[in-house]
């Protein structure tokens, strides 16, 4: 390795490296479209080229099998865990010395755009073919990588690969984990090339920093350019089946029926109910995401309902108190509706406080190159989320266009924005490496 400029010991984000790796635009943009190529498909409803690439599916694997490729490309080391995820490690002076981890994930929900996840991981190679072009070696190891199924979309439980890196998951229980067709994680990752042999749980990172878009209207709304965030809502996500008795829509009197549907139908009214009263602070959210009933005829009494409830509250005591509320309504209502409600837990984070320092270093390097940036709490879910239980971690928020809309083709940023975006994650690296 070229060892033209060395960035040595004790270099804060004061040292005049404010922002000023040589990030190519159009280059990383390039990556970010050749990359939403693969599992492109084109929206009926808006005419958009969206993206599907559903975790462990054969465009998640050519995906997976691209980005390895420019990984190579830039000389990394790549290596493959047990669960799928994949990292590749930029040498430091001192190989010894723990990594600074930098990533996000690849796989994307059934109707995604280009960015969600792709910019974290594609930021990362970014800022190593600066460093590359820089001649920068940093003194700790650098490493960039992505997650298996952190959309948690196809297996039912997200930050998958995260969570059994960073230990929360055992190995066993998510390899174990089916789809609806049946299909075991652990099958599909044989089947598509990525059952790697190293060990899952990775040591503690120096530090774990992630570049990833909003998702939201804050930013945008706000007139910031960029957002350092401080940690991650509570999420739960629960799985109702809901018994009843199908039956004739014409024979069967009202006060006969066992409506499974009507039980969903009030179950979700009641969930925004839950919310118009204030009683989980003004942060709280409930959504009624999939629901669906079966026979599913024009003229039959629904007798079986598969839905779900997400929640998210930035208060882990708030959230305990939706939970339990939303337990005590559907058993009230089961015995009401004569129907069976049965409930199961299929996500449940707690809320994440990121690192003062990391995000010092961030805001520090966004003052100094006069970004417009806000601190900001993360409505959705990340893997570095799960790296914050085991190291110092932090995110950086690039805004979305068209009100932060994201999980659908129209989700887009500016190729200016996510330029600034990797310039702050390279800074911060510099920093964290150094
Ligand atoms: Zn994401």
């Amino acid at each position: 390795m070229d060892c033209g400029r060395i960035m040595r010991s004790g270099l804060g984000h004061n040292a005049g490296l404010a922002m000023t790796l040589p990030i190519d635009e159009a280059r990383l943009w390039a990556s970010l479209h050749e990359l939403a190529a693969i599992g492109q498909y084109r929206d009926e409803d808006t005419g958009l080229l969206g993206v599907n690439r559903l975790a462990l599916t054969d465009a998640d694997a050519a995906g997976r099998r691209q980005v390895m490729r420019w990984f190579e490309q830039v000389g990394l080391a790549v290596r493959v865990d047990r669960i799928g995820n994949v990292y590749g490690r930029r040498s430091g002076l001192d190989d010894s010395l723990a990594p600074v981890l930098t990533g996000s994930h690849i796989d994307s929900v059934p109707t995604a755009g280009a960015f969600d996840g792709c910019l974290g991981v594609l930021g990362g190679l970014e800022v190593c073919r600066a460093l590359d072009a820089a001649k920068v070696v940093t003194r700790r190891p650098i490493e960039v990588c992505f997650f298996t199924d952190e959309e948690g979309c196809r297996f039912g439980t997200d930050m998958l690969g995260s969570a059994v890196a960073c230990g929360r998951l055992p190995l066993e229980l998510a390899w174990s984990l089916v789809d609806r067709d049946g299909i075991a994680v652990k099958n599909e990752l044989a089947r598509i090339g990525f059952l790697g042999e190293v060990n899952e749980r990775i040591g503690p990172p120096h530090a774990y920093v992630e570049l990833h878009i909003e998702q939201g209207p804050v930013l945008a709304a706000e007139g910031f350019e960029l957002g350092v965030v401080t940690g991650v809502q509570a999420i739960s996500w629960q799985e109702l089946t809901i018994v009843g008795k199908s039956a004739h829509a014409g024979t069967t009197p009202m006060h006969l029926r066992r409506d499974a549907g009507f039980a969903a139908a009030r179950i979700h009214v009641q969930l925004h109910e839950m919310i118009a009263s204030g009683r989980y602070g003004a942060e709280m959210r409930a959504t009624m995401g999939r629901l669906e009933l079966a026979p599913n005829r024009v003229n039959v009494v629904p007798g079986r309902v598969l839905c779900t409830v997400d929640l998210r509250n930035p208060d882990d005591a708030r959230m305990a108190d939706a939970e339990r509320d939303v337990a005590a309504y559907w058993r009230s209502l089961a015995e009401e509706l004569r129907v069976s409600i049965e409930a199961r837990h299929t996500a449940r984070t707690a809320s994440v406080t990121f690192s003062a320092e990391v995000q010092a270093v961030i805001a520090g390097h966004l003052r100094d190159a006069g970004v417009r940036h806000r601190h900001i709490l993360s409505g959705a879910g990340h893997d570095a989320q799960e790296f914050a239980a085991i190291c110092p971690t932090a995110m950086i928020f690039v805004p979305g266009e068209h009100d932060g809309i994201s999980h659908n083709p129209r989700e887009y940023s500016t190729a200016a924005a996510c330029a600034r975006g990797a310039r702050a994650l390279g800074s911060t690296i510099l920093t964290l490496a150094s």
